[in-house]
């Protein structure tokens, strides 16, 4: 019997970028190393334009689930990597497809290596007839196979597989730069983290937390649910800033419909300057277009009044049931439902204003000093570094 060697890991979408690839490929291949960095007994071998792990001996399951979370990886095979040979190809072949359930199989090959003798049709009928004749149970269906028999035979090794399964797409985590994204204690921030990671960018948080209007759990709410995010990013930098005395100046001086708006337009300032400090081009948010008052395309487009910084909403056209779908399938859907209350929800308003009018909110503005409390805010920011939980010792 002879076994799965390696996994053959598959870029997809990298393959359009041109000069760019060289620099992804290296990406990935970096944040792969660091993706199995727990698995002692892996080789990690860097091709044109594959990546193969070599498995020694290791179960392939573990490894295949992490590989699954990587971003920038379009599919990952389970394959027997042998030499360029004929007959050993339809020997190693014969000997894999007896370990496989089905009564109908198709041999597909692809033959990366124009040098190699023979062509692709040859070696199909080749190694189709082989399978046939030592396995009287086995019949060919080209149309919809049971089993279907892939065989690539590429410069340095000839690659024999049967199961694919489809990574997480995108791009890799880096190449896509930094965004300063907003995280609140939600369901729907954490999603919208998740996607610019998978399209290679990764991420900086900021909070604003109201002590004592929003109680402390939050912010273990928060390192729970980038502890998830750590599986795509394994540091992340949450910036927790004081909110409390911004806050309550709103409330002294705006009437209580406008206060959403207001402290929206006060995050934003807020975002903008330390996504400047801290390199980040673009501030992200969970934001969905008409979930709730301050969302309304009027009410966006007077809180973004006061950046220029472009301002990248993933979920802006995502449904909720969509979005919790999504939250379900990365894991923070458990943690978001947890009953912590955020500065939003305590001081929701009756009739927040969906309709804003920026030369009122202008003039409610004009009332208090903002920027002196913003300025005082931007310097009594907490920072945590957010890494994976150390695996638990395990006595026994
Ligand atoms: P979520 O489920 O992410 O909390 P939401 O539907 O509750 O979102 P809002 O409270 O209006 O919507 O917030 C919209 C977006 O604004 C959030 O997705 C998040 O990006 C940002 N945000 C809201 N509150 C905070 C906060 N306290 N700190 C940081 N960002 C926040
Ligand atoms: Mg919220």
């Amino acid at each position: 019997m002879i076994n799965y060697d390696h996994i053959m890991v598959r870029f997809g979408e990298l393959n359009t970028k041109g000069k760019n690839k060289k620099e992804f490929i290296r990406t990935l291949y970096l944040n792969i190393k660091n993706a199995l960095k727990d698995f002692a007994n892996l080789s990690i071998e860097m091709q044109y334009d594959h990546i193969y792990i070599g498995l020694n001996d290791s179960p392939y399951e573990p490894v295949l689930e992490r590989l699954q979370d990587v971003s920038g990886i379009y599919a990952l095979s389970l394959v027997y990597r042998c030499e360029k040979d004929v007959n050993i190809i339809k020997e190693s072949a014969l000997a894999l497809i007896k370990e496989e359930e089905g009564k109908t199989f198709k041999v597909k090959v692809k033959r990366g290596d124009k040098s190699f003798p023979l062509i692709s049709d040859e070696i199909t009928r080749i190694v189709a007839g082989h399978i046939l004749r030592n396995s009287p149970e086995l019949k060919v269906d080209v149309h919809n196979p049971d089993i279907l028999l892939s065989i690539e035979v590429r410069q340095e090794a000839a690659y024999i597989f049967t199961k694919t399964v489809l990574g997480a797409g995108g791009y890799p985590l880096g190449v896509g730069g930094k965004t300063m994204h907003m995280l609140s204690g939600g369901i729907d921030s954490p999603v919208a983290a998740y996607l610019m990671m998978k399209r290679g960018v990764s991420i900086e948080c900021i909070h604003f937390a109201s002590p004592p209007y929003t109680q402390a759990g939050v912010i273990y709410k928060l390192e729970d649910l980038l502890k998830v995010l750590n599986k795509y990013q394994s540091r992340i930098r949450l910036h927790i800033v004081p909110f409390t005395k911004i806050q309550e100046a709103i409330y002294d001086n705006a009437p209580e419909s406008y206060c959403i708006t207001l402290m929206r337009r006060m995050m934003f300032r807020l975002a903008d300057a330390l996504a400047k400090r801290r390199n980040c081009p673009v501030i992200s948010s969970g934001e969905s277009i008409g979930q709730v008052a301050s969302q309304t395309l009027q009410s966006m487009h007077v809180i973004n009044a006061v950046t220029n910084t472009p301002v990248i909403r993933p979920l802006a056209t995502t449904d909720k049931t969509e979005i919790i779908k999504i939250s379900r399938k990365i894991g923070t859907y458990d943690i978001s439902i947890r009953p912590y209350e955020d500065c939003c929800t305590i001081f929701t308003p009756k009739a927040p204003k969906t309709m804003p009018h920026m030369d009122e909110v202008e003039e409610f503005e004009k009332k208090f000093d903002y920027e002196t409390l913003i300025k005082e805010a931007l310097n009594n920011i907490e920072v945590k570094i957010i890494t994976p939980e150390e695996e638990k010792e395990e006595l026994l």
